[in-house]
């Protein structure tokens, strides 16, 4: 059975780092300040070089260099968080999430299931 007292599985980290990050995005300003899109980037820059997972932490800072972090709203911050999430998805063999619906996901709810709402 699932013992959550254990350390993290790749997998574990990995879902709730995602979690995290497109929560973060969409809760980002629309309209943020010089000082809110240069912490936001070295946030980005950080976290890249310090995700423990070694080799997801290197392939992540390669992607981060070819498409670098579009910060200037929550839209553009989560779509690009969306299109890395993909990048991984696509590596893994995953479904490629559709960037139109990340504010339902992770923001609204989707409002078919009435239950599933944002809680932040
Ligand atoms: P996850 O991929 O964790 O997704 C969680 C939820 O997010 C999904 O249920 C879905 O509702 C939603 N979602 C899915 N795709 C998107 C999207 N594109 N945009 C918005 N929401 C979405 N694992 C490896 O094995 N190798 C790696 O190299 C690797 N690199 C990683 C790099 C980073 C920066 C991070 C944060 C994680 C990495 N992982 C890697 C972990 C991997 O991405 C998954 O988190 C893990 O495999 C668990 O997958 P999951 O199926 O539970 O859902």
């Amino acid at each position: 059975s699932y013992y959550t007292e254990c350390p993290l599985f790749r997998n574990q980290l990995g879902r709730a780092t995602w979690s995290y990050l497109h929560t973060m995005a969409a809760y980002y300003p629309s309209n943020p300040s010089q000082i809110e899109q240069t912490k936001m980037k070295d946030f980005i820059d950080t976290f890249a070089k310090t995700f423990p997972c070694k080799h997801c932490s290197t392939d992540f800072q390669e992607e981060v260099e070819k498409n670098p972090p579009r910060v200037e709203n929550n839209e553009q911050l989560s779509k690009w968080f969306c299109e890395q999430h993909n990048v991984v998805n696509q590596k893994l063999g995953k479904a490629e999430f559709d960037c139109d619906r990340v504010f339902e996901r992770w923001k609204f709810g989707y409002s078919k299931n009435p239950k599933c709402k944002g809680y932040l």
